[in-house]
This record gives structure tokens, sequence and C-alpha cells, in this order.
């Protein structure tokens, strides 16, 4: 199976009980930025999210509060460098005690000494590797030479130990897709759970122009939707066709909650017009209809994992074809 049966059954009845109560739009995700500290200063990530000081970080009630304000079965903690929160082990055990499922996002470098050895191997927690390429080409976006090596290294060990352990790889513009399918190749050699891919789309607050337009993602993630049957990707068939430019979907911006010391970001992970202190005014006062839209002209080029794979799902819900091609790429996974 492409995911664990826990992690599916869980996202499952969460959205069998927000049908119940027949709400339309509801937050599956939470990416939780506990800090706005890094270790690295990579291309094409925005200059707040590695320059932030650890004293202003979040504290774990911060982030507890927001998980249970928002309610989501899944929580993605991000950053900044979340192994460089002091706070890592408290809140991982706390969010485990929630039966929260927990996706660690991290270049690595700090995993042995603040994960391996202080956090054990759990169902509900995913190591999530950031890969964005072979040895040149994802030293070059970390802007630091051996940060490849060291992320391979991390990855067998991670296996090794009992980390369900997945990738996470951004196309840029200058990414070629045979490149990607020699990192596919080798992920898979080293049996990692899943890779997750998605089109780079500019933050507003970035300065490299590393990122794709429209045509240029369609083109390359048509050559991605060729080779995903081979690989265990976890982006679902449909938004693989959407990033294709194979089908349309509106944007589901409210799928995919962020929240940091800033306080909850709107609309969307990636533009940050408006920053809310408590999720109910949020949630309320986000004129959600207008961002699923796309009509506004910063949404133009933007194929964005978080903003479609949940509308992905639902389309894909909606008819019986799309449903037996998801059933067949969850369980073939
Ligand atoms: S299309 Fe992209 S930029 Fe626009 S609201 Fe959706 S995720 Fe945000």
């Amino acid at each position: 199976m492409r995911f664990p049966l826990g992690f599916t059954l869980a996202q499952a009845s969460y959205q069998a009980a927000m049908k119940r109560q027949g709400r339309k739009r509801y937050p599956t995700v939470l990416m939780l930025e506990p800090l706005y500290t890094c270790n690295l200063a990579c291309r094409g990530c925005s200059t707040e999210r590695h320059t932030g000081k650890l004293s202003d970080r979040l504290s774990v009630e911060q982030c507890l509060k927001a998980v249970d304000d928002c309610g989501v079965p899944i929580v993605s903690v991000c950053g900044g460098e979340p192994t460089l929160y002091p706070e890592l082990p408290e809140l991982v055990s706390a969010l485990i005690e929630r039966d929260k499922y927990l996706i660690l996002c991290t270049n690595s470098l700090m995993l042995e000494t603040k994960v391996f050895e202080t956090i054990p191997p759990d169902r509900h927690l995913f190591i999530n590797v950031h890969l964005d390429g072979m040895r040149e080409t994802h030293d070059f976006v970390c802007n630091r030479p051996g940060v490849w090596d060291h992320a391979i290294a991390m990855i067998k060990q991670s296996k090794q130990r009992g980390y369900q352990t997945w990738t996470n790889s951004t196309i840029f513009k200058e990414s070629r897709i045979e490149e990607f399918e020699e990192l596919c190749d080798l992920l898979t050699s080293l049996k990692v759970d899943g890779i997750l891919v998605s089109p780079g789309y500019q933050y507003e607050s970035v300065e490299e122009d590393v990122f794709l337009n429209l045509e240029q993602t369609h083109q390359k993630f048509r050559r991605v939707l060729e080779i995903s049957h081979k690989y265990r990707l976890t982006s679902t068939p449909a938004f693989l066709e959407f990033a294709a430019g194979l089908r349309e979907l509106d944007c589901s911006p409210y799928s995919t909650v962020n929240y940091s010391p800033l306080g909850w970001k709107a609309p969307c992970y990636l533009l940050d017009e408006k920053y809310y202190q408590d999720f109910q005014t949020f949630w309320k006062e986000v004129d959600w209809a207008w961002w699923e839209s796309r009509k506004d002209p910063r949404c133009a080029n933007c194929k964005m994992h978080s903003g479609f794979e949940h509308s992905a799902v639902q389309a894909a819900m909606g008819n019986v074809k799309d449903m037996l091609k998801m059933a067949a790429w969850q369980f073939t996974g």
C-alpha cells in the first residue's frame, strides 16, 4: 500500500465526519512552522524562513492550541528547520498522544542528534527529507557542498532505525526530469516509503529566478506523470494530471493551513496577504470562494501541491473512473 492503513483510515474517517457535518470547506493538513530559524539558506526559500531568531519561536502550548483549534488529522512540521526546535521531542510526543499523524520536514543535517537519539519511531511519525535532485543540483539548491551526501546517509539510517521515511522534491526551471528519475531510482533502491514532488512556484519574498511558468510546469509534469507508475510517488494521479495541464481544478487553499510565529497566514502557504492571531477569525474572514476561483493574478502560474492535492482527491471521488484509478494507485504503491 502506498500509505499505511492507519494514516489512510484517519484521513477517511475525518473526511467522513466533515461530510456528516455538512462542511464544504475544511482544513486537512496543518503546516506548522514552530520557528523561522534554519541551518541552511537554500535558493528558492524566502529569507524570513531561515533568518528568524530562535527566541521568536512558538511555544509548545501555542503549537498544540493551533492543532486543536483547526482539528486536522495531519500536521506537517516545517519551518525553518524543525530539528533546531529545542522542544521538538515534547511537541512530537504531544501530537502522537493526540493521535495526529506527523510529517517532520527536514534538511537532515541534525537528524542524528535531534531525532534519532531522542524520538523513537512511531506509526504516526514520518521523516520527510528535502532532496531536490542528485548531488550537484541539490548542493547548488542548498548553497552548500556535502548536503546531498549527508541526506542520503541519513535516509539510509532512518530506514535502518525503523522510521517511515519520505522525501520531498521541488521541480524548478532548471530541473531535468531525467535527473529526477535517477533520484527516484536511487530512493527506490533505498526503500523510501514515499516520494513527494511538487512544481516550484514563486513565493512573494523570494528573489531567485528559479521557478517554473505554466508551460514549463506542464512540460515537466507530463514526463513525471509518464514515469509515476514506476515509483512510490505520494502525489495522486489526479494531481499529477493537473500539474501536467491535462485537467483543471479549483484551488483549495483552506485544505492546508499554515501557522507560524507570525500567526495564521492568509490566504495560503504561498501568499501572505494577512496574518491572523486566532483561528476562528482567520477561518471566518478569509474570502475562500475568491481564492478557490484562482482569479487573483498571483494564482495564474500556481500548481502547488498544498493548494491542489485536496481538490484532486475531491475531484477523483466524484467519478467512478477516477475512483478506480485512485484505488489502484493506493494499493499498487
Ligand atoms: S492558486 Fe496557489 S497562490 Fe493562489 S490561493 Fe491557491 S495555493 Fe495560493
